[in-house]
């Protein structure tokens, strides 16, 4: 099977100690589940899964209906352990919020049905990698698909406990100090022999306790490669299993069990796994995994207490393997190769102990970085490459046409439509694996790697659009893919990903000052099942598009008690839903902007959509910014670095081109220098839109926030006066249809406004440098 994974269960014969008596629970299942009887001829057969080491889980299939069945293990059980009632719970509030797990269907607490109490979920369709090292598969799909791995648990860590109606399913604050005495209880209960690492481990444990002990988040307490059910052919989460070991507590152990393959000790064989950890496979480095995770949750991804949670995970796996023994003794354990375990419990101490001591940098240096923010992983490079190529193959050679189109339909009804070269182009660049480039969950490219290759994509202003990297599209496919429930996830953003749909956003209002969100007035109030959206807004790109189907709303809903920043929400609106009014397309310095389907004024008049179009929950529209204009804030700044090399372009060739008072135009020295000029500003913004992008890539959005800021205002004010020397050294051709140097003025110049005025961001760099100038005066106190 491609990729080491398994889309049938991976299933055998029920264990002799598991068997049960299906004759009373098909009776149970055809009573107490609906739909379990659709079929009443069809037989039901059981397997049971070869994992599952701690509480037996069984396939079903009964005609077309496939179930998974998860029981306790029968015999005496250690305290605390084996709680299947908390798992049906957690799965089941998860999946109210459109979290990756399988459904639950019903659970059964009465023990005389199949000898203990059981409950039952649906099966999900899709690929389990075993091995982490993921055999068979490109570097940039293991890439990708680790990627979503983390992404999904930063948004695990990312929910409200308290919307997930999961207050009381933890013990509260003190969450380490807790774990840390349960492991060491659960390993006496089970220990066979004494082992003088897990004493000391936990006395180091137990001294090293984090001071802030007080998180309290919903963690999966056993979050890795093979507890996840990932898309059939995408590199997608769409279940995680397994959920035994969850509770409310700190978050960082979660990622500490994640990357613990970092450190196994090559002593012990790894079940189930091809090879150890290595490099340069497109597995992210333990440093990267940090840094991605601690991106997606918006936290600086300097983690003080990181040995801790390492040693924990060890010592958790050390009093785990003592327990499996143990069961392996008694001859109730689901795999028949547990009384391996009993060999694994010293040196997982062992390696628990040594982290323990080890000084982690869990962020790459802060200093000296400044020589290696643009090295390009080896991914990066190639599809710059191939990018490279397919723009002077294919894009730059369109460019004609496609300009044509525009000016033959100016009035025609069809001036909204694509012409259809671009539609060829697309299928092309899909085949080609050069779509979708902006999401690392599905390419695999660091913020760096995709600098270069939308800088490339930034030389034509169709180009975007044919590799499915177009604004506003890429920032809502962004929202959709970190804060969509699976059901907005399937309607809304498989087909944006296909290129079959596209969208807006809808944020800016007329009657405002939009620049400050927190102004925005457009309502969205709750009615039963739903919400209704009262409003006006304007500069809606892209809704001119024939293909627009879904507009995200950021709207406010009521309530006065709520802090100024849980005021807001965003909200999915069909564009055909009743209430929706396209009022008119807004100009651009006189353009019209066609091709990205324009700049709309969209009224909104008692609009109702359904609760579940709501997007993370309500009050949580800034959340969702701040994540929104995460990456794809700089998408922008990336491209015009790409269309100011082409302005330069195009006033080189002219100064060569042209005479003027007997001499070429460069050989007048004040072209020559608009010419060096234009250059020095180009580099000048690249290696700070790089530096950008290696911040986001090492320290998340949030830590990024000075370069982000900065580069939005130096890249439209920098490329902007390069147009402006191209345009005066090509005279009246310069602001004509005959060059795109208008276009691109007018498109470089609304970038002041249209990415967030210039003025907001230099007081957001002058507020945050005042801020580390305050924090380098108390450090030298
Ligand atoms: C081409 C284009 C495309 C766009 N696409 C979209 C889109 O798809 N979706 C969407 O919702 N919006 C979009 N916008 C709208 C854009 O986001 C807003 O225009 C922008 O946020 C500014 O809001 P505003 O127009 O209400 O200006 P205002 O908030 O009224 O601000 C006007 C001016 O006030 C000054 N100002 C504001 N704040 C400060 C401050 N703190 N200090 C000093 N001066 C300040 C600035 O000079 C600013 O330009 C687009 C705009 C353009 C031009």
């Amino acid at each position: 099977m491609e990729g080491g994974a398994s889309l049938e269960p991976e299933t055998t014969e029920v264990l002799p100690q598991h068997k049960f008596d299906t004759g009373s629970l098909e009776a149970y299942l055809n009573q107490h589940l609906p739909g379990f009887g659709a079929e009443p001829e069809a037989h039901l057969t059981v397997a049971q899964y070869r994992s599952g080491q701690s509480n037996p889980t069984f396939y079903l299939q009964k005609g077309y209906q496939a179930y998974v069945l998860r029981k306790k293990p029968s015999g005496s059980l250690l305290p605390k352990a084996h709680k299947i009632d908390r798992e049906f719970k957690v799965q089941k509030a998860l999946f109210s919020v459109g979290f990756p797990v399988p459904k639950p269907l019903l659970y059964c607490s009465d023990a005389s049905i199949i000898g203990t109490e059981f409950y039952m979920m649906e099966h999900v369709q899709g690929r389990i990698f075993r091995d982490f090292t993921i055999p068979g598969v490109s570097p940039a799909e293991r890439s990708a698909i680790y990627m979503a791995m983390i992404e999904t648990l930063a948004r695990l860590h990312s929910l409200n406990v308290q919307s997930l109606q999961l207050e009381g399913y933890g013990r509260g604050a003190g969450y380490c100090k807790r774990q840390v005495s349960t492991w060491i209880e659960q390993y006496k209960a089970a220990a066979h022999q004494d082992i003088l690492a897990m004493n000391q481990l936990f006395h180091w444990l137990m001294k090293n306790l984090p001071d802030n002990d007080n998180e309290e988040n919903l963690i999966h307490g056993d979050y890795k490669l093979d507890n996840i059910v990932f898309h059939p052919t995408e590199s997608r989460v769409i279940a995680v299993l397994d959920w035994e070991l969850s509770t409310i507590g700190h978050p960082l152990s979660d990622l500490a069990h994640l990357s613990m393959f970092y450190f196994w000790p090559r002593t012990v064989p790894m079940p189930n796994q091809s090879s150890y950890f290595q490099e340069n496979i497109g597995i992210p480095s333990m440093e990267e995994m940090i840094s991605i995770y601690c991106r997606c949750r918006g936290i600086n991804s300097i983690l003080p207490n990181w040995n801790f949670f390492i040693a924990l995970a060890y010592f958790k796996m050390a009093s785990i393997a003592q327990g499996v023994y143990r069961r392996y003794l008694q001859g109730n354990n689901a795999s028949e190769n547990s009384f391996l375990f009993a060999k694994i419990v010293q040196p997982l101490a062992e390696t628990g102990l040594q982290l323990s001591k080890r000084t982690f940098g869990t962020t790459p240096p802060q200093i000296d970085t400044s020589q290696q923010f643009f090295v390009q992983s080896k991914t990066g490079q190639e599809v710059l490459i191939r990018m490279k190529h397919f723009m002077k193959q294919h894009i730059l050679p369109a460019e004609k046409e496609v300009i044509e189109f525009y000016v033959q339909n100016e009035n025609s009804v069809d001036r909204w439509k694509k012409p259809l070269v671009i539609d060829k182009l697309k299928e092309m660049a899909k085949a080609e694996g050069l779509w979708n480039l902006f999401l690392p969950a599905v390419s695999g490219l660091s913020q760096v790697d995709y600098a270069l290759i939308a800088e490339e994509t930034g030389k034509c202003f169709f180009a975007p659009d044919v590799f499915n990297c177009q604004a506003p599209d890429t920032g809502n496919m962004e929202v959709l893919h970190l804060y969509g429930s699976e059901k907005q996830k399937q309607q809304w953003l498989e087909p944006l990903l296909q290129g079959n749909i596209t969208s807006c956003f809808c944020m800016t209002e007329p009657d405002v000052a939009s620049s400050d969100a927190t102004n925005i007035e457009c309502s969205i109030q709750q009615d039963g099942d739903s919400y209704v959206i009262n409003g006006k807004k304007w500069w809606s790109s892209g809704a001119g598009n024939p293909k627009c189907t879904i507009a995200i709303v950021l709207g406010r809903t009521k309530n006065t008690s709520a802090a100024r920043y849980k005021q807001h929400t965003m909200v999915l609106v069909p564009i055909n839903t009743p209430g929706v009014e396209i009022i008119r397309p807004l100009s651009v310095f006189g353009y019209m902007d066609y091709l990205h389907g324009g700049h709309f004024e969209i009224h909104f008049n008692q609009v109702r959509v359904p609760a579940t179009n709501i997007i993370l929950g309500v009050g949580r529209g800034f959340e969702i910014a701040q994540g929104r204009l995460g990456p794809g804030r700089i998408h922008h700044c990336m491209r015009i670095v790409g269309l100011a090399e082409r302005a330069l372009q195009i006033m080189c060739e002219r100064a060569t081109q042209r005479v003027a008072f007997n001499k070429k135009l460069f050989s007048h020295e004040v072209v020559a220098h608009w010419i060096a000029k234009s250059r020095i500003a180009i580099e000048k913004i690249r290696l700070l839109t790089l530096k950008a992008a290696h911040s986001i890539d090492t320290l998340g959005s949030t830590g990024a926030k000075k370069e982000i800021a900065m580069i939005k205002v130096a890249a439209p004010r920098a490329v902007c006066k390069i147009i402006d020397r191209a345009i005066q050294v090509c005279g009246g051709a310069g602001v004509s249809q005959d060059y795109p140097l208008a276009t691109m003025y007018a498109l470089t110049r609304a970038l002041r406004i249209a990415d967030g005025p210039d003025e907001v961001h230099l007081s957001a760099i002058a507020a945050l440098e005042l801020r580390d100038q305050a924090r380098d005066m108390r450090s030298k106190v």
